[in-house]
């Protein structure tokens, strides 16, 4: 997947990175925020919070949900993450790497990230027959590749 995993240097670059974006939305660099950013960012794709906690606290049990919440709700403010809607009980939360839409299997739950190109054509499509300007930040439903087509 575009944007994600990488060296373990390019991925210490991005913790580093996002620390400073923490930093720079008024917080103070803990070890608990670097456990949960460098949790993050070793996640390929997207992640709920609940998931993303329980990996924060395979390292660092101290860590509670809640600091979880607040660097994700911190970097979405800075821009750096934001979440998709899976229709299910948890948002999808993710690093941003440029703009993209999102693909959710209805059977098994997953939330894949697509480009925009790809669904251009029916952004363009829907407006010129009824005016509606699709979202820059879809989530379209549907069957992964995994669970097949039935
Ligand atoms: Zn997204
Ligand atoms: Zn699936």
């Amino acid at each position: 997947m575009a944007g994600h995993g990488g060296s373990v240097a390019g991925s210490d670059a991005e913790v580093e990175r996002l620390l400073d974006v923490l930093a720079a939305e008024g917080g103070r660099r803990t070890a608990a925020r670097r456990a949960i950013v460098a949790a993050f960012v070793a996640t390929a794709g997207a992640v709920t919070a609940d998931e993303l906690t329980a990996r924060v606290q395979a390292d660092a049990p101290d860590v509670n949900q809640s600091t979880v919440y607040r660097v994700l709700e911190a970097l979405e403010a800075a821009g750096a993450a934001d979440r998709a809607e899976t229709g299910r009980e948890a948002a999808a939360w993710h690093l941003v790497a440029g703009d993209h839409h999102h693909l959710r299997c209805s059977v098994c739950g997953r939330v894949e990230e697509v480009g925009t190109d790809a669904v251009a054509a029916l952004a363009a499509a829907v407006e010129a027959e009824t005016g509606f300007v699709l979202s820059d930040h879809l989530v379209l439903t549907g069957r992964c590749a995994r669970c097949g087509r039935r």
